[in-house]
């Protein structure tokens, strides 16, 4: 007789859509029923996008680092008075800009803490300074110098209104924002979002619906090991697949782990292992389809790249040549040629893309006719 698990995986393999049900079931399986997972959710990824996995070329600009949630795992925020607290000038930008782009990178990641307006005045009087009344006419303003050098932006800056992204979508190929997790427990006191108010799950489905109300390229995931249950990653991955059903405009899902960093209230929690990280990758490739890009980030898995790939990934996500991750500064990108050979031991080939999909470039109303030119040549770029 046929196991549980394997009827579930025959399903997802059938394209039939999973329930909640079954997704359950995937996470409860047992070690023995683990290869078959993996094994299950490559085939699927092997299927709709072949044995390419991609990589987008990067300059991380962290506009600020100023934020107004205080989220326990995290070490990127500062306050105002803190030596490493900083605000990039637009000279800044203008200079990090211009290396990305002598390194080949196509992609200018604007990456910032979540409302720094809303809690502190000297960062107001900064802004001023600099022209603007708010962070989101600010990073209009970066994501303009980052156009005028060649450069696609992207844009994570934290839980946006649906005004600021549709401005935002007029000089950005696609937004970001982590679900992370679907769960209000993880905002109970005790928790890692008990003092983060923009991690408020329905905010934060707020946001993603808006998004593709707008009809904007979003980058979406859920970030493991921070206290949620398997049954809150199941929840978490098919609210994601709901949206997308819903507007069609989830472009990629990231699975991130959780990395425990030192002078954190998060320091002595434990990481999630290889296996749970490669459980959780193929779970979603299996909940979502082969037709959602699926990604993991290189740098927080280092050891772990041949497994990932076997798990069911798609994508690497952004890698920069000029920058370091400053959301984890510990974690060093790969080496391209490194990831290249990886991959290509594994028998995929590694490609650049751009911060826009291709099956979005030029799909009505989603990418801005004004940002379509640019786009077009450096896709044909990257696929020369
Ligand atoms: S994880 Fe993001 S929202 Fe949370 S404190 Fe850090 S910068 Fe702010």
């Amino acid at each position: 007789m046929q196991s549980h698990i394997s009827v579930i995986l025959d399903k997802a393999l059938a394209d039939v859509s999973l329930s909640a049900a079954d997704g359950y079931e995937l996470a409860a399986c047992s070690a023995e029923d683990l290869p078959a997972l993996l094994a299950a959710a490559g085939a699927l990824r092997d299927r709709y996008k072949g044995r390419t996995v991609t990589y987008s070329r990067k300059v991380f600009l962290p506009v600020t680092n100023l934020c107004r949630d205080r989220c326990s795992y995290c070490t990127f925020r500062k306050d105002p008075r803190d030596p490493a607290a900083w605000t990039m000038t637009p000279e800044e930008i203008r200079d990090w800009v211009e290396r990305g782009r002598a390194q080949g990178c196509k992609e200018a990641l604007m990456c910032l803490g979540d409302k720094p307006e809303k809690a502190y005045s000297q960062y107001r009087k900064t802004l001023a300074r600099f022209g603007h009344a708010t962070t989101t006419a600010y990073v209009y303003h970066a994501c303009e110098i980052a156009l005028a050098h060649g450069l696609l932006p992207h844009t994570n800056a934290g839980v946006l209104s649906y005004e600021e992204m549709k401005l935002l979508k007029q000089v950005n190929v696609s937004l970001g924002l982590m679900l992370e997790n679907i769960s209000p427990r993880l905002r109970q006191k005790g928790m890692p979002h008990f003092s983060a108010p923009d991690k408020e799950p329905a905010v934060r489905v707020r946001m993603l619906r808006e998004a593709g109300e707008l009809a904007i390229p979003f980058t979406t995931g859920i970030l493991i090991g921070i206290g949620e249950t398997w049954a809150e990653r199941v929840d978490s991955l098919l609210a994601i697949r709901e949206i997308h059903q819903t507007y069609g405009h989830i472009q990629e899902v990231i699975v991130q782990n959780f990395r425990a960093k030192p002078d954190t209230r998060m320091a002595g929690a434990p990481e999630p292992d290889s296996t749970d990280m490669a459980k959780t990758v193929a779970i979603a490739r299996l909940l979502l389809g082969g037709r959602m890009n699926v990604q993991a980030p290189p740098n927080l898995n280092p050891a772990d790249h041949k497994l990932l790939l076997r798990a069911g990934i798609n994508d690497w996500g952004g890698i920069s040549p000029v920058t370091k991750d400053y959301v984890n500064p510990e974690a060093a990108w790969p080496h391209l040629e490194r990831l290249a050979q990886t991959c290509r031991e594994e028998g995929f080939t590694l490609r650049e893309r751009l911060a826009i999909y291709p099956e979005y470039i030029d799909r009505p109303g989603f990418l801005v006719p004004a940002l379509r030119p640019r786009t077009q040549e450096l896709y044909a770029q990257v696929m020369a």
